[in-house]
């Protein structure tokens, strides 16, 4: 029998036995002669006893044999075995959590003067470890001599260890071994260290080797996994680590067959696959789409130590649609529930957003092959076939239904027909707030057929001129109508916006004025688009629609209670286009958030907005902001939009006016001239008409210079605004 155990199980000492399952039992008797313990414990009501070899003992309480003090066990014990019970010892002591019950495995009875000296013991062994350690445990070795270990032992033992005998059990050093002596007085050099080799030992081994085995194995998988991927990909760790992360998810992917929905608004999220480019890159997919709603974008980090990791972001949306989703799919979920609308009465609105290349144009024109695009195969030729279909049922066959398309552009706050070799359009307000584009051609159709035409008609003259389709379409947002019309009365419009690239918003840094321009006004335009469908989204009987062209020209579209609006988010997934597509992600959650779908209601977010009076008309500030925008704007950006809003007014204003005075003075002209030419003209009439006219024609010319001087003032002022912003970025 291991004579050491005699120190740490006495009559009383708890114990851990197996039964059926590992349960504490109490030691009734020691019995030396036969190597083993009696214990006792309850069953229930009934008191139930046995006889454990010390052995088994041992194998189930291994701590046991960490009381042994150190001369015993780590002389004899290989290093790796020490550095364990070392790491043991010190998890006990540095942990103040007390102890749960029914966790120590040994309780004694023993009372506490005896118990002082050998937690004294304990403590000094574990002064070879490192300084925090050694601070505590002169914290502990401060404590009163006469304080109780029970109460020690209370604030000292951590939770979930075991508390160790040996801090609290030292009397069982008087308990006599085998040979009839102490323990404590028994030098280190009388146990055989053959026997120390105990049972425990060996399972302590076995522990070790299995774990080394498993480490061996994590490693060789590791190295795998790595030669997996192609070093010579600049972020391979991270593609390796999103892969890993791939496989823990339960996919549970999109059907053409899922049932559609209908919401008021909607926002969807696509994501296209990597191309030609990226692939040539060696780009990672950073965006992973797991279900139908769900988006997970895993931003690549890096710590300060250079440990690099991924920051997984999760988003909901009405629909995410995968790189493995077509068009027909997306126009499936998006648009065409909200064809019906129009042969209601009502308004349909669909919106791609998103960075340049990420498939705004492939959504809603058709896909492309090469340079051509198939325009049968986008939203506005699915869309225009079902309009044909619903057309020709029964239930509306016989109501004298037209159909009209429209294609524009809207370039830099202008309007330019796209079905009409770009000519400028005029937008004009009436007194009802009635928005008229003048001059817009509304081309009629009689089949899909018919729209597809247009559709590539359009397309082509967006895209003339250019060197290459986005350089200029990426700067303008086009939107191709469908209108529905009774006996030359429109009855309902679906309007579908291809977007210009939200990354143009932020060219507002650029040297040249006209970069500039844009950028301010796509920003405006994209800011008061989220405004007013938010606006929409809650019923409001106002919209900031006059914050931009784009807002204004579609006025009656956010209005009504006929009217819904869906947005596809389009992401480019590759790890460079990174924080653009997390601003197209949070631009369009900031949209949904205020759906009806989703619990409606405004945040609180918005409700402070509408307190500080920011939101709508009349705030004084040059866009919509939501609080977190406003509050990072500096004077000078405050002064650049302030600005840049004065110049699109004043450029409004001049050309308009004069237009007016050509109008005049053509007009005053004519008929001035008319009189000279008459036989008997009245030289009287002829005089006071032309004073008239001259008097009327300098106040136009004044009032034209005020306009033209204001307006090169705001240049001035914007450029002023953007040098210094220039000047403040690092
Ligand atoms: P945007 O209009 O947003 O600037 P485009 O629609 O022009 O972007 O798309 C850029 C390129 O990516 C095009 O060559 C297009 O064919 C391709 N592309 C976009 N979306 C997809 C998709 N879902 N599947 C395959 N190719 C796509
Ligand atoms: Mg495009």
């Amino acid at each position: 029998m291991d004579s050491r155990v005699c120190r740490l199980v006495c009559p009383g000492s708890v114990i851990k036995i197996q039964r059926s399952l590992i349960q504490e039992a109490t030691v009734k008797a020691v019995n030396v002669d036969r190597c083993s313990v009696s214990v006792e414990w309850c069953d229930g009501s009934i008191v139930k006893g046995k006889d454990i070899y010390i052995d088994d003992v041992i194998t189930i309480n291994p701590e046991l044999l960490e009381e042994i003090p150190a001369a015993d066990v780590k002389e004899n014990l290989p290093l790796q075995e020490s550095i364990t019970v070392q790491k043991q010892t010190r998890r006990t002591t540095v942990s103040k959590i007390p102890v749960p019950r029914g966790v120590a495995a040994v309780k004694t009875n023993i009372s506490a003067p005896e118990q002082k000296t050998p937690a004294v013991r304990g403590r000094t062994r574990m002064s070879v470890f490192a300084e925090p350690q050694c601070s505590l445990q002169e914290n502990e070795m401060r404590v009163d001599p006469g304080t109780s270990t029970q109460t020690r032992n209370n604030s000292s033992v951590p939770a979930g260890r075991t508390r160790t005998n040996r801090l609290s059990c030292a009397p069982e050093a008087s308990l006599p071994n085998v040979n009839g002596n102490t323990e404590d007085h028994l030098p280190a050099a009388t146990v055989s260290p053959v026997r120390r080799r105990t049972n425990t030992v060996k399972a302590k081994e076995k522990i070790k080797n299995k774990r080394e085995e498993k480490r061996a194995r994590t490693s060789e998988n590791k190295t795998k996994r790595a030669q997996e991927f192609d070093s010579s990909c600049p972020n391979w760790e991270y593609a390796r680590m999103i892969k890993e992360f791939r496989e823990t998810l339960n996919y549970q992917p999109m059907s053409i067959t899922d049932p559609t929905e209908e919401h008021r608004i909607c926002v969807c999220v696509r994501k296209r696959p990597l191309n030609k480019q990226e692939l040539l890159r060696k780009e990672c997919d950073v965006i992973t789409i797991p279900s139908k709603c769900v988006l997970l974008m895993h931003e690549p980090k890096q710590k300060v130590d250079l440990t690099k990791y991924l920051d997984t972001q999760a988003f909901r949306f009405d629909f995410s649609f995968d790189e493995f989703s077509s068009n027909e799919m997306v126009y499936r979920f998006t648009a065409r529930p909200l064809v019906e609308t129009i042969f209601e009465g009502g308004k349909a609105t669909c919106f791609a957003y998103g960075q340049t290349g990420s498939g705004k144009t492939h959504t809603m024109g058709g896909d492309f092959s090469g340079r051509a695009q198939n325009a049968s195969k986008g939203i506005y030729a699915f869309a225009s076939q079902d309009v044909f279909l619903l057309l020709n049922q029964p239930k509306y066959r016989n109501q004298n239904l037209e159909v009209y398309v429209t294609f524009f552009e809207i370039y830099n706050g202008k309007l330019f027909d796209l079905l009409n070799k770009k000519a400028k359009l005029q937008v004009l307000e009436d007194g009802k707030q009635q928005v008229q584009v003048v001059g817009l051609q509304e081309k009629k159709v009689s089949c899909a057929e018919d729209v597809i035409r247009m559709i590539e008609m359009g397309s082509a003259c967006r895209t003339s001129g250019q060197s290459f389709a986005n350089t200029c379409s990426s700067r303008s947002h086009a939107c191709f109508q469908i209108l529905l019309c009774r006996r030359g009365k429109q009855l309902g419009k679906f309007s579908f916006v291809d977007l210009a690239g939200n990354e143009r918003g932020a060219d507002t840094s650029s040297a040249d004025r006209q970069t500039r321009m844009e950028g301010a006004e796509i920003n405006k335009s994209l800011l008061a688009l989220k405004e007013c469908i938010r606006a929409l989204g809650q019923n409001k009987s106002h919209t900031p629609f006059r914050e931009s062209k784009l807002t204004q020209v579609l006025r009656d579209s956010f209005i009504g209670a006929n009217s819904r609006t869906c947005m596809i988010a389009m992401i480019s997934p590759g790890m460079s286009s990174c924080d653009y597509t997390l601003n197209t992600l949070r631009y369009a959650d900031r949209v949904k958030e205020l759906s009806p779908h989703n619990g409606g209601g405004e945040t609180q977010n918005q409700m402070e907005i509408e307190e500080t009076g920011m939101s709508g008309e009349g705030s004084g500030l040059p866009y919509n902001l939501s609080k977190d925008e406003e509050e990072d704007i500096s004077p000078h950006l405050f002064n650049y939009r302030e600005a840049m809003t004065q110049i699109s007014e004043l450029d409004e204003k001049i050309v308009e006016q004069l237009r007016e005075m050509r109008q005049r003075t053509v007009t005053e002209l004519d008929c001035l001239l008319g009189i000279t030419e008459q036989p008997d003209y009245d030289l009287e009439t002829f005089v006071s008409r032309t004073k008239y006219f001259l008097e009327e024609g300098s106040r136009s010319f004044l009032s034209v210079k005020e306009t033209f001087d204001a307006l090169v003032a705001a240049m001035q002022l914007e450029e002023q605004a953007s040098k210094q912003m220039s000047q403040q970025r690092p």
